[in-house]
């Protein structure tokens, strides 16, 4: 017999379970469908959390070498490269058999195996079917490679063989010099690779404010980077000398070069992920780059049937998906929930770390929009002097005429973090005024917010 529920959910990443528990806790009757051995998704599984355990680890590994001695605290330190990725690999067992434990809480039932929507309110799983009143789609996304590359996960690798790599490689050549290409080039730069990012635009991390991405730049470069920005990497083919061959040129055109690298990470981007899910048997549409389309509530063109996270348009961000998953959950559960896509933050977890909020110095121009800067750099902040972790810049954009906060882009100690006072501001409609006046505690790194707040206003004080 068909076994019925209020909804399914198909897929267990953040978005995904997010969405199940929510639906579970608001009294709806769930099954969230998972292909994968674990519940988590790319997130969990081989995205943020092993990446954010490498990265921790390595820089552990990288203080000891180089930042203790200043402390006065002396000694050899070596790498145990299997410790640590055991040690990321029961971090990951950890998270994921939590979320299977957050499930039978909640009696979220998790049916095991790849989901294909047969009909309207139909889902089958393997030869089982299993009918709904709502479906939500949270199948998220895959890697892409480039033409002329093939990812074999060893030694041309993903961002998922780059979480395991056997040995650290003498050169690793990242293709991509986005978030993720520069969070894993960090981990293995720590590890004492030799780290070469080549980028196809002009400027590293697309979309993040070019004074910042500016400076990021310039405090990789400080740290050991090699970037080859404006440039195509034609292929990347492994040589008879156990090393991979990348042929580089010009993205204007012009004569190919030959890099010679140990490993290679393919770090170019993501796309939709909705291979055999059966769009096609219900007419949902996707758009041109194959991502399901959703209206404002997130449902697609049947109207019962949602799309959150990575598959749908927006930043590819975990916590994005989460708060879709929420969003989605409690429409269904008939209340009216809002998701402020202008206040959503992303975060590049290097050292320092990256952190925005909001619209780019270079949106406002193109908007014609009028605003006034406060900057504050964490050089002259009292707790960063103390740590020793002076690069960086805390960047507030205003609203020239009502002093709103229209964006907020830090480079700095533990950025990812600071931003969420941005965020709540944002939310809340608050001026840079309103920040400026925040009792901020002293020392903390929050102080260059509100240094920044002042700065907008032309009043900062230790600067
Ligand atoms: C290396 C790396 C680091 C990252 N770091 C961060 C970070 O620090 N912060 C951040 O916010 N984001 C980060 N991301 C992005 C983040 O992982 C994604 O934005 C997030 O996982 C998207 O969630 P989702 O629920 O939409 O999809 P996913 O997490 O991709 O989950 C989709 C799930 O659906 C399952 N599935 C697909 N099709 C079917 C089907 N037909 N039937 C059943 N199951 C199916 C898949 O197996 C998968 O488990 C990172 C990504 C990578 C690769």
């Amino acid at each position: 017999m068909t076994e019925s529920f209020d909804v399914i959910v198909i897929g267990a990443g953040p978005g995904g379970y997010v969405a199940a528990i929510r639906a579970a806790q608001l009294g709806l009757k769930t099954a969230c469908v998972e292909k994968g051995s674990t519940l988590g998704g790319t997130c969990l599984n081989v995205g943020c959390m092993p990446s954010k355990a490498l990265l921790d680890s390595s820089e552990k590994f990288e203080d000891a070498q180089h930042a203790f001695a200043a402390h006065g605290i002396d000694g050899k330190v070596t790498l145990n490269l299997s410790t640590m990725i055991k040690r990321k690999d029961e971090v990951v067992k950890g998270l994921t058999k939590g979320i299977e434990g957050l499930f039978k809480k909640n009696k979220v039932t998790w049916l095991k195996g790849a989901a294909t929507i047969t009909g309207k309110h139909e889902v089958s799983v393997g030869k089982e079917k299993f009918s709904a009143k709502h479906i939500i789609i949270a199948t998220g996304s895959e890697v892409v490679s480039l033409p002329g590359i093939t990812i074999d996960e060893k030694q041309i690798v993903s961002s998922t063989g780059a979480l395991s790599l056997a040995a650290v490689p003498k050169h690793l050549v990242v293709i991509g010099a986005g978030v993720i290409g520069l969070e894993l080039g960090s981990v293995w730069r720590r590890l004492g690779a030799k780290v070469t990012v080549i980028e196809y635009l002009d400027r590293i991390t697309p979309g993040m404010d070019n004074e910042i991405a500016k400076q990021f730049q310039k405090v990789l470069e400080k740290q050991g980077f090699e970037f080859k920005l404006g440039s195509k990497v034609a292929s990347a083919k492994k040589n008879s000398n156990g090393g991979v061959d990348v042929v580089v040129e010009p993205a204007a055109g012009g004569k190919p070069e030959t890099i010679k690298a140990d490993v290679v990470l393919v770090a170019v981007g993501r796309k939709a992920y909705t291979d055999k899910l059966g769009l096609e048997n219900v007419g949902i549409n996707t758009d041109n780059r194959g991502r399901i389309e959703v209206n404002d509530h997130l449902q697609t063109s049947v109207p019962h049937i949602y799309a959150i996270g990575d598959v749908v348009k927006g930043p590819m961000l975990a916590h994005k998906a989460e708060d879709e998953g929420m969003l989605v959950a409690e429409q269904i559960a008939g209340q009216k929930p809002h998701i402020n896509y202008d206040a959503i933050p992303g975060v590049v977890y290097t050292h320092p770390e990256v952190a925005t909020v909001g619209k780019t110095e270079e949106e406002l121009k193109t908007a014609g929009v009028e605003y006034r800067v406060g900057k504050f750099p964490f050089l002259a902040n009292s707790r960063s002097r103390a740590t020793g972790q002076t690069d960086g810049l805390v960047k507030i954009l205003a609203d020239k005429k009502t002093d709103r906060v229209l964006g907020v882009h830090i480079i700095g100690p533990q950025a990812g973090n600071m931003i969420h006072e941005a965020c709540i501001a944002m939310e809340f409609g608050a001026s840079a005024e309103d920040i400026a006046r925040t009792c901020h505690a002293h020392p903390t790194y929050n102080e260059a917010v509100k240094e920044a707040a002042l700065a907008v206003d032309g009043r900062p004080i230790h600067i």
